[in-house]
């Protein structure tokens, strides 16, 4: 039996764990994507395991992903049982914090785990789980490279004017910094610009990764310059539970006259905020967008506000647009949203082609538009699996 070299990539999430399997014996190509749901509660599987095998998705009994090392072991059980003749050479993590030094992908060794877990309190909500998934990919895969990919690592060039906060200085050495996030998603867009359409990938472009976390990102000549996104993803634009941006004030207010505990503020922030919150009816923007009520509007029209003021900042630091991209589960689907975003939007140079926008195609602006305005779905795995193959192959040069 002939043994498939392949990638596992893993972003492991507060309550999930995402999984995709890639061959890598060429480019890398997915062979299964799915993941394990409410992990800690009553767990969910779902799995698209390729064109010839069947869709999984069933409920899980608790104890068998009562943790991230639970959810991990039932999704290897899953993929053995359906790829029997593919070894995983390779782990590929998400990690959302490389912290102000790594600008790259990096093999996860003791001391780098040691580094990462240092980050933690950088991004308590996301970064635990992160390790978690690799603690549990190094146990199931003792003789696998890890590989860490950072969401930071991509905006690590930002000129130190939109890298820095206004506080004493000593604070920016102490890693308080604007990092900026959603870096693999930018990468991948970036990468595709780049590909299919190059003159635009040389120039000015806002990126608006408009998914459940929600970000925008300028770009110049394929390298991020200013992002929405700060210290923490909590900065910059509502998002399906976290407020965006927020004067600090707010929270000396509810701690000093309201009374509430430092993480009472923290947990409306990250969980009760965003469209959630403003709404009181949902996170989710379809729900939102069907609802009908003057609670979900508002909502909406907050979203829109903050995302046409954003792009607005973004181009001037640009020093104009080329381009602006819209991807992420809200981007690459609302047509409602892409519309009311653009609208009255010609004196940036951005003209809406509204029955290319209807039919979801991949430029939707119109033919005499300055800038273009295109739709591109976004695949961070892939940003994933490619860095993961290219350690690997390093690797593997290095002992030959
Ligand atoms: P993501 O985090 O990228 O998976 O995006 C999740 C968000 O995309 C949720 O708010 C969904 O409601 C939203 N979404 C997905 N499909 C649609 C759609 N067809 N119309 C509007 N929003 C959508």
């Amino acid at each position: 039996m002939t043994t498939l070299p392949v990638a596992l990539t893993l972003n492991a999430g507060s309550s999930s764990l995402k999984f995709s399997l890639f061959d890598i014996s060429a480019a890398p190509a997915q062979m299964a994507i799915g993941l394990v749901e409410n992990i800690g509660g009553q767990p969910r599987l779902k799995a698209d395991l390729g064109d010839t095998l069947a869709r999984v998705e069933r409920e899980l009994p608790p104890h068998e992903a009562a943790d991230h090392i639970g959810a991990l072991a039932t999704v290897l059980d899953l993929l053995r049982a359906a790829f029997a003749d593919a070894k995983a050479s390779v782990v590929g993590h998400r990690v959302v914090h490389g912290g102000p030094l790594h600008a790259e992908p990096i093999v996860v060794t003791e001391p780098v785990l040691a580094e990462l877990r240092r980050l933690s309190p950088f991004a308590p909500i996301h970064q635990p789980h992160n390790i978690a998934g690799i603690e549990a990919a190094r146990a199931a895969f003792p003789d696998a490279l890890q590989v860490a990919c950072f969401d930071t690592a991509f905006h690590r060039h930002h000129p130190k004017a939109n890298d820095v906060f206004a506080l004493p200085r000593e604070y920016y050495d102490r890693g308080i910094r604007r990092y900026g996030f959603h870096g693999l998603s930018y990468e991948y867009i970036s990468g595709e610009l780049k590909r299919i359409a190059p003159q635009i990938h040389a120039g000015r472009v806002v990126v608006a990764h408009l998914g459940n976390g929600a970000s925008m990102c300028g770009i110049l000549g394929g390298r991020s310059v200013a992002s929405t996104m700060g210290f923490t993803a909590l900065d910059g634009l509502p998002m399906g539970t976290r407020c965006g941006q927020v004067d600090p004030g707010v929270i000396f207010y509810m701690v000093q006259q309201e009374g509430r505990t430092i993480d009472e503020v923290r947990d409306i922030f990250y969980t009760k905020s965003g469209l959630l919150g403003l709404s009181g009816i949902s996170n989710d923007m379809r729900v939102l967008e069907g609802a009908g009520v003057p609670e979900a509007n508002e909502a909406i029209d907050y979203f829109v506000f903050r995302i046409r003021r954003e792009l607005g900042g973004l181009a001037a630091a640009l020093g104009g647009l080329d381009a602006l991209v819209f991807c992420g589960g809200i981007g690459e689907n609302s047509r409602k949203i892409r519309r009311r975003i653009c609208d009255g939007l010609d004196w940036i140079g951005l003209e809406l082609d509204h029955d290319r926008n209807d039919s979801n195609a991949r430029v939707i602006s119109t033919d005499f538009s300055r800038a273009r305005i295109m739709v591109i779905p976004t695949n961070e795995e892939i940003v994933i699996a490619r860095a993961a193959q290219r350690l690997l192959s390093a690797r593997q040069d290095a002992a030959s």
